[in-house]
């Protein structure tokens, strides 16, 4: 038709670097519950939300504009690896055969190999301009702690990271890349903490999980005495507005295609890459009348939001960070050694809890074998090596291309490639290997962990 229909990229220049984050507060057709304090349970006030962050994305957290100016500053930053190009898998459709015109749009080509600077350049420049001196945060796989690492590196931040203990040690490269930029990285649990101290005296063998490293880090920060500010990668409302910039630029780029999306596709460990592509479109749909089917795929072994209950909970294990409502696993929750990807968050954003409830966006599981399929099939046909938890937006992608060639649809889907799996090998090792297996989340798990929830009062 057009000459748009032999290009595989669809590039953007430096000068479309987004101005502005998109808030999805502002659009919100189902009204937020409140976020309540994990001792009393009340509202949480700016007070003790600040020992944890700094003003600015204090407000940004709670902020209903629509639009949020990029400062200039991390604009720069974001230079150096955006605008990412969108690509059209034209090798993968051929592979499947499929009249379905799949999309993707590459986050892995930042420095850290994922979305997750595009919130961590974010949240180190504001914390420099508060005056914070450290960031402490959590880290499971290791992207986030390599993201917040290297944001930290270019503000002169020092970052120190509580890395899940069996992670650091079955992941060392990780480790050694945050090292690189030059934070400090501590096997959690720690001696460092009370919490850690309590859970090691227990059982010095204690493998850690990203609850407990969430609650080493939040204490780290919380008894540092405004020195030092913690720092999450997924999950908050901010974190979710600073990825917008990936559906703002897709925005752009499926012009530039001369197509738009009947179907976005995330996967969801806390929500924040599938919220970075899909709520740009999800305000198409709401202001503009368009129709974009919002997918999140989540793994059936951490199931929250195919398999959770929509409540209030903790935030992680320890119960130091504020309670949520949202599709929880409980914040006990372990997920399976047998899995290798990450996405292993007990909960998940609460806007994108809410929007599920109310029907605004779609959810499924993809179990671990057809997601390993599916990255090793894109790895053939596109060449780029998938991290394991962007495979599950292929799995979909995949499965939508396949349903389109069934019924003989000319289907558009738009995928996040959430970020390379350089570093993963293992995982894909242990997928050749055999050693994986399909792991379903079992429903007496949730309803077992459901009798340990807060009891928070009555909400209107
Ligand atoms: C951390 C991570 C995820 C999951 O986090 P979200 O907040 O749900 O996006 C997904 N993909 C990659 C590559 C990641 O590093």
């Amino acid at each position: 038709m057009t000459a748009n229909n032999s290009r595989t990229r669809f590039l953007l220049g430096e000068a479309d670097v987004p101005k502005f984050w998109y808030n999805i507060n502002a659009d919100m057709p189902v009204p937020p519950a409140p976020v309540l304090h994990p001792q009393t349970m009340e509202p949480v006030t700016p007070d003790f939300l600040s020992v944890l962050f700094p003003m600015e994305l204090i407000l940004q957290e709670v902020s209903t504009e629509r639009f949020i100016p990029i400062p200039d500053e991390v604009r720069e930053v974001y230079k150096l690896y955006r605008p990412t190009p969108l690509l059209r898998a034209r090798r993968l459709e051929k592979m499947l055969d499929t009249p379905a015109h799949i999309y993707y749009k590459h986050e892995g080509v930042s420095p850290a190999g994922s979305h997750k600077p595009n919130t961590a350049i974010a949240q180190a420049f504001f914390n420099k301009i508060s005056g914070t001196r450290a960031l402490t945060t959590e880290t499971g796989a290791g992207q986030w702690g390599s993201a917040l690492a290297l944001a930290g590196s270019f503000f002169d931040i020092d970052v120190e990271v509580y890395m899940v203990k069996v992670s650091y040690n079955q992941k060392p490269y990780r480790r050694i890349m945050m090292e690189t930029y030059g934070a400090k990285v501590y096997a959690s649990p720690t001696d460092r903490t009370q919490y850690g101290r309590s859970l090691l005296a227990q059982d010095p063998d204690n493998p850690g999980s990203l609850g407990i490293a969430i609650s080493e880090a939040v204490e780290a920060a919380a008894s540092s005495g405004g020195t030092k500010k913690y720092s999450l990668g997924s999950v908050l409302n901010h974190v979710l507005t600073h990825q917008s910039v990936i559906g703002e630029e897709a925005l752009k780029q499926m012009d530039l295609a001369d197509e738009y999306p009947d179907v976005v596709i995330g996967c969801v460990g806390g929500g924040s890459n599938f919220a970075g592509i899909a709520y740009p479109f999800l305000r198409m749909n709401l202001l503009e009348g368009k129709k974009t089917r919002l997918l999140a795929v989540e793994p059936t072994a951490t199931p929250s939001l195919t398999k959770g209950v929509y409540t209030f909970d903790y935030g992680d294990t320890a119960r130091m960070a504020p309670i949520v409502k949202m599709y929880t696993l409980g914040h006990a929750f372990v997920p399976p050694p047998i899995h290798a990807g990450g996405l292993r968050y007990h909960g998940m954003a609460p806007s994108i809890c809410a929007l599920y409830d109310a029907g605004y966006i779609q959810a499924i599981a993809a179990p671990q074998l057809a997601t390993f399929e599916a990255a090793v099939q894109f790895a053939r046909a596109e060449g780029i090596i998938p991290a394991p938890e962007s495979a599950h937006a292929i799995r979909a992608a995949i499965d939508e291309a396949l349903d389109a060639k069934v019924k003989g649809e000319k289907r558009v889907i738009l995928f996040n490639l959430s970020g390379h799996g350089n570093f993963d090998m293992a995982a894909y090792q242990a997928y050749f290997s055999g050693s994986l297996q399909d792991y379903e989340y079992p429903e007496d798990a949730v309803k077992e962990a459901m009798t340990s929830l807060p009891r928070v009062p009555e909400m209107a």
